[in-house]
């Protein structure tokens, strides 16, 4: 059909009697549709209203757009039992909320979506690892990981988020685990099980204070 948007289901608030105002992340960016019958139960718009799901939908072309129809592409309901999961997905919506409107939605979308629907089968802190380190691009701050943050030098050992990239041997003593992951995350376009793994709660940590520092995010890993 035509001007179909795909999405991510990222909340929703209750806007009137029966309807609910639902924000998705999609290949157009953020955005807010009204779902009149959201809250009925027969032929209600449960699917459009429930976090996690990936979405196509028809709108209308308005300033704050209804919902036209739907189809489920795909729901992350199942991982309601693994806390782990929920905790990965949970940060990762948060994120994408945050994605600046200028960003190359198009481009970003589909990445995050194809890892999203991953989370059921695969590693929840390599999927999280990998998306919050592509999505520093998107927030404009880039890690230096080709050259020392200090001298240029190309001869890298350590890896520190505080600073905000590589440094050489000369300027650091400590030798990082994980620079290397960084820069395959970083640059590297790939199926998931190519990507190598590593000890993703040192990855997680790192990123997490890349996120604290360089754009005040707060990201909450359990
Ligand atoms: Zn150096």
């Amino acid at each position: 059909m035509n001007n179909e948007i795909e999405g991510i289901i990222l909340s929703s608030i209750d806007y009137k009697e029966a309807s609910k105002i639902v924000y998705l992340y999609t290949n157009i960016g953020n955005i807010s549709v009204k779902a009149l019958k959201a809250k009925k139960i027969k032929g209600g718009d449960l699917g459009f209203i429930t976090t996690g799901n990936i979405v196509s939908f028809v709108m209308t072309n308005n300033n704050l757009p209804t919902l036209i129809e739907y189809h489920l592409k795909d729901t992350l309901f199942d991982l309601t039992t693994n806390i782990n999961k929920i905790n990965a997905l949970s940060n990762i919506l948060n994120i994408l909320k945050l994605i600046p409107s200028d960003s190359p939605h198009n481009l970003i979308y589909p990445m995050v979506s194809k890892y999203i629907s991953l989370l059921k089968d695969k590693n929840e802190k390599k999927i999280l690892s990998i998306i919050l380190i592509k999505l520093l691009y998107a927030f404009g701050v880039n890690p230096i990981l080709k050259e020392c943050i200090n001298c240029k030098n190309t001869n890298l050992i350590d890896f520190n988020p505080r600073l905000g990239g590589s440094l050489c041997n000369n300027c650091s003593n400590h030798k990082s685990e994980t620079l290397k992951y960084w820069k395959i995350y970083y640059y590297q376009k790939m199926e998931i099980d190519s990507f190598p793994d590593c000890d993703f709660d040192l990855l997680l940590n790192e990123i997490k204070l890349y996120y604290q520092f360089h754009l005040s995010i707060k990201i909450n890993i359990i």
